[in-house]
């Protein structure tokens, strides 16, 4: 059954999210894995899948397999793509769990490593993060990502060990936070460690993407990792402004010291290309500060815009759970 109504049926224990675009390939082996270790956890459970307007035959999948499992499955259907934290806000705005665990649909985050972060949370955290033990990236991707994590250990109070990661658990209360801050570019994990007040992590397995590609070209990596540093710090804009006094005294110092040469010896001509370099160079900078401004501008002006964050145009779910 189709429905646009907010859920109304009682909770369930566990909450599972998964965000979904153009994972035809995957699907398959992700449904043959996921429900039979979640059935062996022993308690009652969902799965909310988002679908975040993918264009090849995922949407027909998860419709096959919400027939097929109708009392433990729903699908929220988004009318186009709004990124991975949206679909997974979109997720958390459905569920009903009163623990609710995030997962990638790749089957990168093996969904047997889910009892780890349930137990974990047994012990009275809120907030489960996790540690991908032998990463299975690109070079690439592994060294970038070590760069941003401790460039965001350094600019934010926000402590994660793997920050890329999204196999997390989310107690009711953060999710039902994050539900109410109502964030336009934000970066799940990193809000979610900001409302929590017992965070631990735990270590888990990686796998390699089971089939497909990864859907982060570097631009959206670049922009999602512009999101987490804007969303949670203003050191950037905090380091400019001291960049800015820095140079400011250094060029007083140096006019004083053109005067006084001046008086003392005469005009000098020479040093033109140095000149050059230094403007170049201060040029660049101001550059990037202007665009770094912008960063901030552009999101608060998305943000105040207060346009619809997603559109969801249908939501599969079984109307009642008697
Ligand atoms: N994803 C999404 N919307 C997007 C990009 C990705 O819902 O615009 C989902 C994708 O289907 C997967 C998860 O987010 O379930 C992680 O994406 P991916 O595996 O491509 O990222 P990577 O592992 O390369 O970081
Ligand atoms: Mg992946």
């Amino acid at each position: 059954m189709t429905s646009t109504t907010p859920p109304s049926q009682p909770p369930r224990r566990l909450s599972i999210v998964i965000p979904v675009y153009n994972e035809e390939a995957g699907l398959a082996p992700l449904f043959a894995r996921l429900y039979p270790a979640l059935d062996q956890l022993g308690e009652s459970y969902e799965v909310i899948f988002v679908n975040d307007g993918s264009r090849d035959r995922s949407v027909a999948m998860l419709r096959e397999q919400f027939q097929k499992r109708p009392d433990v499955t729903r699908v929220v259907l988004f009318s186009g793509n709004y990124g991975q934290h949206m679909a997974i806000m979109a997720g958390f705005a459905q569920c009903r769990g009163e623990r609710v665990v995030t997962l990638d649909a790749d089957l990168q985050n093996p969904p047997e490593e889910i009892v780890k972060l349930l137990k974990k949370m047994d012990e009275g955290h809120d907030y489960v993060g996790s540690i991908r033990l032998n990463r299975q990236d690109t070079a690439f991707r592994r060294i970038a990502s070590r760069a941003m994590n401790s460039l965001r250990e350094r600019i934010t109070h926000i402590q994660m060990t793997d920050q890329g990661c999204m196999l997390r658990a989310y107690g009711r209360d953060i999710v039902d936070a994050i539900n109410d801050s109502r964030e336009v570019n934000t970066y799940i994990p990193a809000l979610a460690y900001s409302f929590a007040h017992n965070p631990a992590e735990v270590e888990v397995e990686h796998e390699e993407r089971m089939a497909g590609e990864s859907k982060y070209s570097l631009y959206s990596l670049i922009r999602l990792n512009f999101d987490l540093v804007t969303g949670f710090s203003l050191a950037p804009l905090q380091v400019f402004s001291l960049i800015g006094i820095v140079i400011s005294l250094l060029s007083f110092a140096f006019v004083v010291l053109l005067a006084v040469r001046r008086v003392l010896i005469g005009p000098e001509a020479e040093g033109l290309f140095t000149l050059f370099g230094i403007a170049f160079f201060l040029i660049g900078l101001t550059l990037f500060g202007i665009g770094l401004l912008g960063e901030y501008v552009g999101r608060i002006y998305q943000q105040v815009r207060q346009r619809p964050r997603y559109i969801v145009q249908a939501i599969l779910e079984k109307k009642d759970d008697k």
